[in-house]
């Protein structure tokens, strides 16, 4: 009979165990998102409040020992980031090793994408509303969509497959060119995912009367597609509803995070730029691990700290309850 004790893991009171971690490597942005930022940006964080690549490789290596088996870098815009590619490498050498991915908003990418796949990244998302040039340039208030069809080439190219399409359906902007979306990203093999609307804009300006729900982005793309869903058993703690596109293979995602929360099957958890544990996109609350690394914890030290933030996990974001609060920090600061 084996002696060792088990690996420490990072559970919460309600038994869910989180083995995705999202690192914000950057609360900075080349774009303006309207459900995201607003047109003049936000006070970015200060140089100093930020980790360093030491103090980040050596938190992300301590969620590793907790069970963490992939490692999503995030922002802010992660391309921004000027050591992304060593950040990555570093990352890619932690035992044991964690798929590493990105989520960008591909402006950049045709540069990084091979030195970035060189260094270890295995897979990224690529956030992309729209197709068309005026769309794109109202949604993100920049004309960048032909560097983010460049990125997303350059990420097929630097073998960072399958190349996953992330986009959110605003209305009156790109609800009604949903399926265009889709069919340009069928034509070039990206799997596209739609990814509801959610209260974490800094403006708070997220009205839930004005949300397109995943059911009316469904609705769209079947004028056009036929969609299949595909068994919930395929779905593991993947939040999208998977449809096969026209009898497959292809598929399109809905992420239906508001009206259809899927925090029961949460696998996350998330670091931010400036060094804090969050263990939910929502939370009202959050574990500060800089200050103790820069006091000279131990890493059992910060493991505590980040189990401890681990078992406040709540059950469900709670949005569209009495009492939900939007909270303080933006997705663009925590992670997305
Ligand atoms: N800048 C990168 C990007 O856009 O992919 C990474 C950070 S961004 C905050 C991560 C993801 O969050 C993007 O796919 C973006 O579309 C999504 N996002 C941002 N604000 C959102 C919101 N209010 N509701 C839903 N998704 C949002
Ligand atoms: Fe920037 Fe991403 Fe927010 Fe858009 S969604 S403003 S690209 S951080």
């Amino acid at each position: 009979m084996s002696t060792a004790l088990p690996a420490p893991r990072l559970v919460d009171r309600f038994g869910r165990v989180a083995r995705d971690l999202r690192v914000s490597v950057t609360d900075r942005c080349n774009l303006r998102c309207r459900y995201c930022m607003p047109a003049e940006g936000l006070p970015w964080m200060a140089k100093p409040e930020m980790l360093t690549d030491d103090e980040l490789v050596r938190l992300v290596g301590i969620f590793v020992g907790l069970g963490v088996e992939q490692v999503r870098l995030t922002g802010g815009e992660p391309l921004l980031r000027r050591s992304l590619t060593d950040v990555v490498a570093r990352i890619a050498q932690l035992q044991p090793r964690p798929r590493i991915a990105m989520t960008t908003n591909g402006v950049g990418l045709v540069r990084l994408a091979a030195p970035l796949a060189a260094a270890g990244l295995d897979r990224v998302n690529v956030s992309l509303d729209t197709v068309d040039p005026v769309e794109f340039a109202d949604l993100t208030r920049r004309d960048r969509l032909a560097d983010v069809e460049a990125g997303l080439s350059a990420a097929r190219d630097a073998g960072l497959v399958p190349v996953k399409v992330n986009a959110v359906a605003m209305r009156g902007i790109n609800d009604h060119s949903v399926a265009d979306l889709l069919a340009w990203c069928l034509e070039r093999g990206y799997e596209l995912r739609f990814i509801e609307q959610m209260p974490l804009d800094a403006q708070h300006g997220w009205d839930a009367s004005d949300m397109v729900g995943g059911d009316e982005v469904r609705a769209r793309l079947s004028e056009r597609f036929a969609l299949t869903p595909l068994p919930a058993t395929d779905r593991g703690s993947a939040p999208a509803e998977r449809f096969l596109v026209d009898g497959g293979p292809a598929t399109v995602g809905i992420i239906a995070s508001v009206t259809a929360p899927f925090c029961g099957a949460c696998d996350r958890t998330r670091l931010t730029a400036d060094g804090q544990v969050r263990n939910c996109l929502f939370s009202q609350r959050e574990t500060d691990l800089r200050g103790p690394m820069r006091d000279g914890a131990s890493d059992d030290e910060l493991a505590a700290l980040i189990t401890g933030e681990m078992w406040r996990k709540a059950k469900g974001h709670g949005i569209g309850t009495q009492g939900f609060v939007q909270p303080l920090r933006p997705m663009s600061a925590i992670g997305g």
